[in-house]
């Protein structure tokens, strides 16, 4: 059923660099539920895989002394919904995380594979975008770190070179700290569907005011991506009704959506517009601010 050549399983990030670059055709392999998809398709051929799943620690996450918080890339999007750090600290991304396929796909598929894999769909993109998420990259030419901003270069590819392997997420404490948020997944079916629309807000607020809102949508141009204008729109003004509609007029302007068998390019920025409106809502409310009526 599976095309493997072969399956390499070193036990340290030493072991694997020297094997990756010694054989530039092996392919990294984490939970593999998207890789095996693509063998069991056809995508991907004759594949000599590379398992990162003896090497220790890689599913760790830790909340360091400053307050950064470090996500292995092995982590499962099971050990991150049920993580103490990530549920008091980024429960944007434990929402994000248990929205992903159903448990077996949950128990299975990594932070690190989702990530790498690059679809503009994937659920955790638009949340590690909203809370201004770093890359740790390891490469045999030594580490390299990428705001997740910058990773993505198309739709499917990401910025990785031949032998790099993602290590951890890195997210510092000024991207998390005295805020509050929400993902919205919209997708046709409540469970085991892709998104059709992503929306991630993270926000904080002082006396009534936006004093930070961070928008990061998926699905909604080739890439995920995080919408300045309205960012920039929403700093500093009276959380109202009124600018909360207007900023969801802004994220469609930061859209490019289009029409695919999914949706239409009118349906999806009518999408953005109502659930830009909704998750910021939820995000004031979580965060302590009153409800502010329906859109
Ligand atoms: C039934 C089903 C439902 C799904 N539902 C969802 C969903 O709701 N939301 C969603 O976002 N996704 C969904 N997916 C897609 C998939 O489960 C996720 O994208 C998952 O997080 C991929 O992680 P993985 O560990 O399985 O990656 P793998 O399949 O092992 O790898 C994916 C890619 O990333 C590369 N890679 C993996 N780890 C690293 C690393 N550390 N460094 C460098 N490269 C690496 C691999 O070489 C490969 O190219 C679904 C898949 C299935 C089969």
């Amino acid at each position: 059923m599976f095309d493997i050549v072969n399956i390499e399983k070193p036990d340290s990030l030493e072991t694997a660099l020297k094997m990756l670059s010694h054989n530039p055709d092996l392919k990294i392999i984490a939970g593999g539920t998207d890789l095996l998809i693509k063998m069991h398709n056809g995508t991907l051929e004759n594949a000599a895989l590379l398992s990162l799943r003896k090497i220790p620690g890689m599913d760790e996450i830790r909340c360091l002394d400053d307050g950064t918080i470090t996500i292995g890339a092995m982590a499962t999007f099971a050990g991150i919904f049920r993580s103490s750090i990530i549920n008091e600290h980024l429960p944007v991304l434990s929402e994000a995380a248990v929205s992903v396929g159903g448990p077996q796909i949950r128990n299975a598929a990594t932070i690190g594979g989702n990530i790498c894999n690059g679809a503009v769909s994937a659920d955790s993109a638009a949340t590690l975008l909203a809370y201004d998420a770093e890359l740790r990259i390891l490469g045999t030419e030594g580490a390299r770190t990428v705001p997740i901003r910058e990773f993505y270069a198309g739709p499917g590819k990401v910025n990785l070179k031949p032998a790099e392997i993602l290590t951890h997420v890195v997210i510092h404490k000024t991207g998390y700290s005295n805020t509050s948020g929400c993902y919205i997944k919209y997708s046709n079916r409540k469970a085991m569907d892709i998104a059709m629309l992503g929306v991630s807000v993270v926000c904080k607020a002082e006396e009534g005011r936006f004093s930070d809102v961070r928008i990061a949508l998926g699905v909604a141009a080739p890439v995920p991506i995080r919408c300045g204008e309205a960012e920039d729109y929403a700093k500093g003004k009276e959380i109202s009704y009124e600018t909360m509609k207007e900023i969801g007029i802004y994220a469609v302007k930061a859209s490019k959506a289009r029409d695919s068998w999914r949706a239409s390019k009118a349906y999806r920025e009518h999408l953005i517009e109502i659930l830009v409106f909704r998750a910021l809502k939820e995000a004031v409310i979580r965060g302590g601010g009153v409800h502010i009526g329906e859109l």
